[in-house]
């Protein structure tokens, strides 16, 4: 049995929870029926933040304004090099607020605060990137219709756009999203999830200290039900960009359906990394590591599923198992820690559900296995799962807690069998020093990315997104500023008008 973890009390711990308004019109404002969110740190046990707590009087004020701001504000008529100014300060205050924003989402999240601050570094990079593309968005012409005539596509923001983010990413899923929408003119309401919705606020006073118009952005903390469900099915929003889970983001479509309104869906995973004898093998056990538990295996792209050629399984697990029992899992605000605390107790108890289930069906737990002892907080031990088989739950759901799932193959054939045999596409890792093979693999998996010979990196120049049902469009990369507009076809004519419809 391991000491118990010893979780010390940051300084928070002996404060009142922070307080946050909601950010509508750029006025920070009360509910109107004076409600509130507390958030309880996971890692540690106090209540870290207390927002206010938007309901449908809220939404309705947040969409008007999006919508006022978009019909009648400066934003959208700006030139885009001024839109691409704001976010460049954006991106500066960003960095100059980097530790807060990064201790904010480690306390709320449970993830580890070095990890934090390089996911708060990555968001500064995509907000240049988005103001970059701000400057270069622009549509098509034909000069080939005949000579008096003159087509012209022009691409126009799309208007008011729903965001609504999950709770494992706090800051980095809402800067996929909101600077891109910015950069094509569009107005936007953002719902963070209502367990880390700190940062988020903190993102709302940049950008209103960056020259933001009021009104351009709108943030409301609240939950999925009373803030989500009528921020996707209002009339006046044009769009809804969605990051979580494929069970929530099926409904959000099939609300957002009833208007006809675009989507965009980042939804969950069942990644697997294939493991070739020919690989560097001490490279794809880090990273089988890295891919299993990294932000306690609550992330979409977790490579939760490890696919291991039979040949070198037992000494590839052996040392997987050694890197996994060397991970340090604890307080999230201690700098070495690389696994933090789970995102509540429920979720924990969901996660350890899996493992009973894969033993109950002929899995054995070859590492970890269990809740972690603590003074403070819910932690859960790296877990590595063996004798995993296709059908079990395990192997086809997302777990989203630290545990590994290990299967085996022999052909490359089975192992891309395995890779695809679930209904997520977001991911999958190959290693092989054989480029046939990682061509291979890579050309037969199904999922939006593949990496070979390493694993979750992560561009700004680089689409993201999923087969299946891991999503349905992309984020990031060059079109990322499109899937904010729409096309509108203009077509001039010159000159005296000829072949006349009636006569
Ligand atoms: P979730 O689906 O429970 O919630 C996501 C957001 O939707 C939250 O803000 C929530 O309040 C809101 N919501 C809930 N019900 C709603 C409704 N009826 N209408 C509108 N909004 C509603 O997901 P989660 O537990 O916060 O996050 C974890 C999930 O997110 C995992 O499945 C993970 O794979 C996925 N995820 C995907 C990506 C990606 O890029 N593909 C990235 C991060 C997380």
């Amino acid at each position: 049995m391991n000491a118990p973890l010893k979780i010390s009390m940051p300084a928070e711990a002996s404060q009142a929870p922070k307080a946050y308004k909601l950010l509508i019109d750029g006025k920070h404002v009360d509910a109107s029926d004076g409600r509130t969110i507390e958030r309880v740190s996971p890692g540690h046990g106090f209540a870290v933040s207390r927002y206010a707590q938007a309901g449908a009087t809220e939404v309705q004020a947040a969409v008007q304004a999006a919508h006022r701001a978009f019909e009648s504000g400066p934003w959208p008529r700006m030139k885009a090099s001024e839109r691409a100014a704001v976010l460049l300060k954006a991106a500066d205050l960003i960095e100059t607020r980097l530790e807060e924003i990064a201790r904010l989402d480690a306390l709320e999240s449970g993830k580890p605060i070095a990890q934090a601050r390089g996911e708060i570094g990555g968001a500064v990079d995509i907000w240049r990137y988005a103001a970059s593309l701000a400057r270069t968005l622009h549509g098509e012409s034909y000069a080939n219709l005949g000579d008096d005539m003159l087509g012209v596509v022009l691409r126009e923001p799309i208007g008011v756009v729903s965001i609504i983010t999950p709770w494992n990413f706090p800051f980095l899923i809402i800067s996929q999203k909101l600077p891109f929408a910015l950069a094509a003119g569009c107005t936007a309401v953002v719902k963070p999830s209502e367990m880390t919705s700190a940062s988020t606020f903190v993102l709302g006073d940049i950008l209103l200290e960056a020259g933001l118009p009021a009104g351009v952005v709108n943030i409301l903390a609240g939950h999925g039900a009373d803030v989500g469900a009528p921020m996707v099915s209002h009339p006046l929003v044009e769009m809804v960009s969605f990051t979580g889970s494929t069970r929530v983001g099926k409904m959000t479509m099939a609300a957002a359906s009833n208007s006809l309104k675009k989507v965009s869906m980042e939804l969950g995973g069942k990644n697997g990394q294939i493991v070739f004898p020919d690989a560097d093998l001490e490279a794809a056990a880090d990273a089988a590591v890295f891919g299993g538990f990294f932000n306690a295996g609550e992330c979409c792209n977790a490579g939760s599923r490890l696919i291991v050629h039979e040949a070198i399984a037992d000494d590839f697990l052996r040392t997987v198992k050694a890197l996994a029992e060397k991970v340090k899992v604890g307080d999230p605000l201690d700098d070495r820690t690389k696994v933090g605390a789970m995102i509540s107790a429920d979720h924990m108890a969901k996660v350890a559900g899996y493992v009973t289930a894969a033993k109950t069906d002929g899995g054995s737990v070859f590492s970890g296995g269990g809740q972690l002892a603590s003074n403070a907080g819910q932690y859960l031990d790296p877990t590595i799962v063996r004798g995993v088989t296709e059908d079990m739950a395990i192997a086809r759901e997302e777990v989203f807690g630290p545990v590994l799932s290990v299967l085996t193959f022999e052909t490359i054939e089975k192992a891309l069998h395995i890779a695809n045999n679930t209904p997520y596409g977001l991911s999958a890792g190959v290693w092989s020093a054989s480029i046939d093979t990682c061509m291979s693999v890579a050309r037969g998996v199904r999922s939006g990315t593949v990496w070979v010979n390493t694993f979750m990196e992560g561009y700004p120049e680089l689409p993201f997104g999923g087969y299946k049902q891991s999503g349905l469009g992309r984020e990031l990369g060059k079109r990322a500023v499109e899937d904010y507009t729409e096309e509108k076809t203009i077509q001039f004519h010159r000159g005296q008008r000829t072949g006349w419809w009636v006569g």
